[in-house]
């Protein structure tokens, strides 16, 4: 009941925002360059390599910040109505998006679902579900599909050419440019999906624990782990008691010496699980959002998973090639 008040609240204040942004608008030249909202980092990161210097690209999720509790403030919706583009990550991420845009004139602002075309994973069939409720589940995940499909970098393709076409449609003149860039992240992407394969290919085991939401479930189906997280598929649940002792018994019996751990998330509970069945912890990075000094250096969606495959390769035992 709160949230759909809050949904009705901030979709009124969408219809008010149109007519200052429309003010704005009018002020700016005509050699303007495209604005292009993004809501998580992957998106940002995608969007302004195929930018380049055409089209300013921000990011709505300040840096650091834990993704999935995000809820745009009236500020955030004035920066979308005024945008050109708009690109979220699909309905299950931002339940949110669609509320919003039915109250921006779509005529002059174009949107990308950037999960559009990409292979969904149900998310209900996982363990550690059973905790997992949250922003996911009260608005619009009907479906119950897990959001997190830029960590399969085949879905990561399918989002840089959905968002390239947001960028042909709303600047067709500088198309041409916008999809030589796209074109160059998509080889990147295909090497980096080559060097995981290869790199996780012949490892001391497969079996991938996690002690924090259900994030990497799309990254481990498609090189073959066994993943299992401790908690659901949004970052606010808190897993039970019952939960912690089953995945302590989990780590035990899994043989495993490395519990990985979230980025931008609090390490305690995974850190309470790692002492109590003795394993050591490894960071890894969903990369929903980046933290400030890593944004402040311009890393990239690319650098983060070239560090998460050196740390998925010490923690599983896997021969580098
Ligand atoms: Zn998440």
């Amino acid at each position: 009941m709160k949230r759909s008040m809050l949904f009705v609240v901030m979709s009124i204040m969408a219809i008010a925002v149109i007519v200052l942004a429309g003010c704005k608008r009018r002020d700016q030249g005509a050699s303007a360059k495209l604005q292009v909202v993004t809501t998580l980092f992957p998106l940002y990161d995608f969007a302004r390599t195929i930018a380049g210097d055409q089209a300013e690209v921000t990011m709505l999720l300040p840096p650091g910040m834990e993704p999935h509790g995000f809820e745009p403030k009236p500020n955030d919706i004035i920066r979308i109505s005024q945008a050109g583009l708009f690109i979220y990550t699909n309905r299950y991420m931002e339940p949110w998006a669609e509320t919003i845009l039915k109250g921006i004139d779509r005529q002059r602002l174009k949107v990308v679902d950037a999960g559009q075309g990409v292979r969904y994973v149900k998310a209900s069939a996982e363990e550690g579900l059973e905790d997992g409720h949250g922003s996911h589940d009260a608005e619009g995940n009907a479906g119950g599909m897990d959001p997190h499909i830029w960590l399969d970098f085949a879905n990561a393709g399918v989002m840089v050419n959905n968002i390239l076409a947001g960028f042909v449609a709303s600047d067709p003149a500088h198309a041409p440019m916008y999809r030589a860039n796209a074109t160059t992240l998509l080889a990147r992407l295909a090497d980096l999906d080559q060097r995981y394969r290869e790199g996780l290919s012949s490892c001391g085991t497969r079996i991938f624990l996690h002690g924090g939401h259900y994030t990497f479930g799309y990254l481990a189906r498609r090189y073959g782990l066994e993943y299992h997280s401790l908690s659901g598929i949004s970052s606010e649940s808190e897993p039970s008691a019952a939960r912690m002792a089953a995945m302590v018994r989990e780590i035990r019996s899994s043989g495993v010496r490395y519990l990985f751990a979230e980025e931008l998330l609090s390490p305690r509970l995974t850190e309470t699980l790692a002492n109590e069945a003795g394993v050591s912890v490894l960071k890894l990075y969903g990369a929903h959002n980046l933290g400030k000094d890593d944004f402040e250096r311009g890393v990239g969606f690319i650098d983060l998973m070239e560090r998460n495959l050196k740390n998925l390769q010490k923690g599983l035992a896997c021969r580098s090639k």
